[in-house]
Formats: C-alpha cells, structure tokens, sequence
C-alpha cells in the first residue's frame, strides 16, 4: 500500500506525533493478528458515514480505510551528501509516496532548536534544501550520459528535455512538486526512471502552541509559505494526550482549543487526499467498510480491491449513493425510489458510492 514518509528537523516533535500515530493504530484495534513494524502507524481515515450505514444494515463494526505513515531518521544538514544518517534517509524518502514534513512552530525554552530558533520558513528551507541537492545530485549523476545518447536515440530526447528543465527548477531552489511537476502527472512521467525525492506530494504538519491553533492570521501566513503544499496545524502533545481519552472526552479536551477533531483526523483525511487516493463503501451485516481505490478507478478496479475474483468475473455494480440510500432508509426502499443504478466496466467511481458487484466465478 502507500506510504506517507514524515520527515522532520530533530527535536520538532516527529516521535511525539508518531507515538500518537501509533496509539491510533487501527491495525491493532481491527485486526489482532497483524505484524505490527515498529515504524508504521497505520492511521484510520475517519468517515462518519460508516456509522450512519452501520445503522441502516446492522453492521456490527465498521472498518474505515486506512493511511500509513512511516517514521523516517531525522534529517540533518548535509543528508544530501551522505552526512550521519544520511543515505538511510534519502533510501527511505524514495520508498514513500507522499513526504510529511513535521515543522516546528511551537515556543519552549526547555526544547532546543538545533538553530537557535524557532523559524518555520528557514526549516523548511533547510529541509527542503536537502531534498533538492540530492534530486540536482541524482540528475548531474546521469544527465552527460542521457545527452549522448540522444543525440542517436531521438526517442531518448523528450527524457533529456524533462530532466534539463526539471534541473533549472532545481537551481532556482524550487522543488518539482511546488513547480507543478508532481509524480502521477504527465509531466512527472519521463522523470520516472530517475526516482526524484521532490516529484513526490508534499504536506506540512506545523507543531504549533495550543493558542495559535486558533490564531487564522499566523496560519494564513504558514499556509503561504508553503502553497500548493497541504498544511495541518496541530499540537504533539496534545495529540498524544487525545490518544489516551475516549472519544467524548477527547472531544471536550477539543473545545478548549477551538477544535473539533483531532488533528491526526485531519492529518490521516489530508494524507489520504494527497496520495490521490479515494473511497467507496459496502456494508452489509458483518461490516460497513470502506475500501480504497486510487482517483479515477473504474468498477472492476474498485471490485479488485475486495477480491482479484471480482475484478476477473466483474458483470456490473449495483450503485447508490451515499446519501440516497440514507434518505430512502434501506437498499430496497432506494430500489424502488429508483435510486439504485446498475454499472457497467467502464464506470469510474465517485466518492459516496455504496456498491453491491456482481460477479462471475
Ligand atoms: P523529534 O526529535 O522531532 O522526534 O522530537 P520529539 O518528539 O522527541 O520532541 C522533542 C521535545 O519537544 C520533547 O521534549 C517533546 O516533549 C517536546 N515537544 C514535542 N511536541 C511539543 C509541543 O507541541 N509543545 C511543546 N512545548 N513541546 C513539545
């Protein structure tokens, strides 16, 4: 599945928020049997449909899809050139589909800065710098060979092209993701043999003090900074005390700092979104659940999600809406209101669909 790598400069609050992470592991609530690694937290992404359908199908649980972080080695100046955990680190980053980047905007004279002070923008410079330096290393590496050969394989020339203005982008000290050059888009596609860190989704987690959590002004400003980025605000410690507390507890905790979930929902949503991924649902007495299939996938995609089986046999989707078959209160009530459509191969899913397939075996 994919992966959300988070990144960070060392003392910003990473194992913190990893540790609230990993109290939240949906694999250790739902499926007891599962191995566990020590640097995943396996995140539900919540879905307060889930519980509405369990209602109507008397489900007896609810399974939401899931979003996995790895916590990655710190990250220091000089990662690029091999320095302390350097190479592990950037072998890591590549591995991940998404990079979180945990900046520390939080004050706290007990907490050194290994700068001296506390500077989101001049954080996310340092790392953001690291990552390009390895991706301009990556290019320099490869770049003289690729022209040669060019010059008799024309075929090769797109590639040269893409790498030689992905390169000036870089040396203007812009990653390839803010540049529009994203992994998944057309333009990211003849970078693809090269393995670029920067190609990947950004987000940015800011550990923020608890009043600026409410401060719009101060996140207007973090969220310039790091545009077309994703931006989440929230507290380490916080998020970790609300790890401990039940859901209306944590809930009450929430309102005192002006929120209404959990920034790690709002983390494991946003994630979720950035690695360009989405959900339908199927309930039924046993469970309602939602399954994750990548944006745009067709029916048959999505039926290969539950089983290979149903991607082979796929004969047609039996589609209702999320919110038809709530109105009309049961499957059979929205059949006969007319809401339930049969779908064919070519059907691409939409976000809300709840689905029956039908199969072949
Ligand atoms: P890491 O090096 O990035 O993994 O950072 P840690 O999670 O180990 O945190 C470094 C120190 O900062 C620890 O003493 C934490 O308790 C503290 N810390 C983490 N998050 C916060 C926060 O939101 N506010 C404050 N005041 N301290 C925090």
């Amino acid at each position: 599945s994919l992966t959300i790598g988070i990144v960070g400069l060392p003392n910003v609050g990473k194992s913190t928020l990893f540790n609230a992470l990993t109290k939240n592991d949906v694999l250790a609530a739902n499926y007891p049997f599962a191995t566990i690694e020590p640097n995943i937290g396996v995140v539900g992404v919540p879905d307060p449909r889930l519980a509405r359908l369990a209602e109507v199908f008397g489900s007896q649980r609810v399974l939401p899809a899931t979003v996995d972080f790895v916590d990655i080695a710190g990250i220091v100046r000089g990662a690029s050139e091999g320095e302390g955990l350097g190479n592990k680190f950037l072998a890591n980053i590549r591995e991940s589909d998404a990079i979180c980047q945990v900046i520390r905007a939080f004050h706290d004279e007990n907490v050194v800065h290994v700068d001296g002070k506390v500077s989101p923008k001049s954080d996310i410079e340092t790392i953001d710098t690291e990552l390009m330096l390895a991706d301009l290393q990556t290019i320099e590496k490869v770049l003289p060979r690729l022209q040669k050969e060019s010059r008799i394989k024309k075929d090769r020339q797109p590639v040269v092209a893409a790498i030689e203005e992905a390169k000036a982008i870089l040396e203007e000290g812009r990653t390839l993701f803010s540049a529009g050059i994203a992994q998944g888009t057309e333009r990211a596609e003849p970078l693809r043999e090269l393995h670029l860190l920067t190609v990947k989704p950004f987000l940015y987690v800011f550990n923020v003090d608890e009043d600026e959590l409410m401060d719009e002004a101060f996140k207007e400003e973090q969220r310039a900074l790091v545009a077309p980025a994703e931006a989440i605000f929230l507290n380490a410690k916080l998020e970790a005390d609300l790890a401990e507390l039940d859901e209306e507890e944590a809930l009450e905790l929430l309102q005192t700092v002006g929120q209404d979930e959990p920034g790690l929902a709002t983390l494991a949503r946003v994630g979720f979104d950035t690695l360009g991924l989405q959900t339908y649902l199927t309930a039924g007495p046993k469970e309602a659940r939602a399954w994750t299939i990548k944006k745009g996938a067709t029916a048959p995609e999505a039926a290969g999600v539950i089983h290979t089986d149903f991607q082979k046999g796929f004969i047609k989707a039996e589609v209702i809406s999320f919110d038809d078959l709530i109105e009309a209160g049961s499957v059979g009530e929205a059949r006969a209101r007319g809401k339930a459509r049969m779908e064919g191969k070519d059907y691409v899913m939409r976000d809300g669909d709840v689905v029956e397939f039908r199969f072949n075996v």
